[in-house]
């Protein structure tokens, strides 16, 4: 607990100190240069940005750690993986393909719509992001034996045998990771809602596959049981 206010004071802390560096910046040349001013600003913008997603991430966890409440209903599980794919191909913007395999029927499962939804955004989130342009991301639901699941796969840059075990930890990046952006909750969150719904959070290296050029890629695989949290 204490660790983790530590690294949470630590990474909002970082981009606090550059909007005060960026605002003291637009103080003194917003006159003399207005380029400057501009960009000073676009930067104040941006870690903004990033200061938003991070307390939102901080507050997902802490309302899983709380227990919060899920909004369980019978629903279409394939439906949100589907509406979750479509909204990651737009953001990809075209740089990899995203795309979405429809199951022979519909997986109908209990579960929180809202939620399952955010697992689905940050694995496909992070598929995109570590998945160099040209490639590809898949997404599929499935059902079998009382669990049903979504899996997400990519053609990306892979992750390391023996970081696997660590990916889900609060606030773990790896190396590759460092210098892309994101504060390391993703997976922690997207894990958090597994469990809540009494399901797994998984991830495979699919390294010599030969899927891509490289070779390589991950997949994540979320799980739950279909009958909801006490089945
Ligand atoms: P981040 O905000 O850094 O993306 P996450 O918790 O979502 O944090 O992911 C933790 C780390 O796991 C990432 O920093 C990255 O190193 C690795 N990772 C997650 N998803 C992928 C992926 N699809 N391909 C390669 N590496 C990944």
């Amino acid at each position: 607990e204490r660790r983790f206010v530590a690294d949470a004071s630590h990474e909002l802390r970082t981009p606090l100190t550059n909007i005060e560096g960026y605002a003291e910046m637009l103080e003194e040349w917003a006159i003399k240069d207005p380029e400057t001013a501009r960009e000073s600003v676009e930067a104040i913008r941006e870690e903004s940005r990033r200061m938003r997603h991070l307390a939102e991430e901080l507050l997902a966890l802490a309302r899983g750690d709380e227990g919060a409440p899920l909004e369980l209903k019978s629903q279409d599980l394939g439906a949100v993986a589907q509406e979750a794919t479509r909204i990651a191909r737009n953001a990809a913007g075209g740089k990899v393909t995203v795309e979405y395999a429809l199951p022979e029927h519909k997986i109908i499962a209990v579960f929180d719509r809202s939620r399952v939804r955010q697992a689905l955004s940050i694995l496909l989130d992070n598929a995109v992001k570590y998945t160099p342009e040209g490639g590809e991301v898949r997404v599929w639901a499935h059902e079998s034996d009382g669990q049903v699941g979504v899996t997400v796969r990519d053609t990306g840059v892979g992750i390391p045998e023996e970081e696997l075990p660590r990916i889900f930890e609060r606030f773990y990046r790896t190396d590759e990771a460092r210098t892309r952006g994101g504060a390391g909750l993703g997976l922690a969150i997207a894990r958090q809602i597994a469990e809540s719904h009494g399901g797994t959070m998984e991830v495979r290296s699919t390294l010599g596959e030969v899927r891509s050029t490289q070779g390589k890629g991950s997949t994540f695989i979320l799980q739950i049981p279909q009958n909801g949290p006490d089945h």
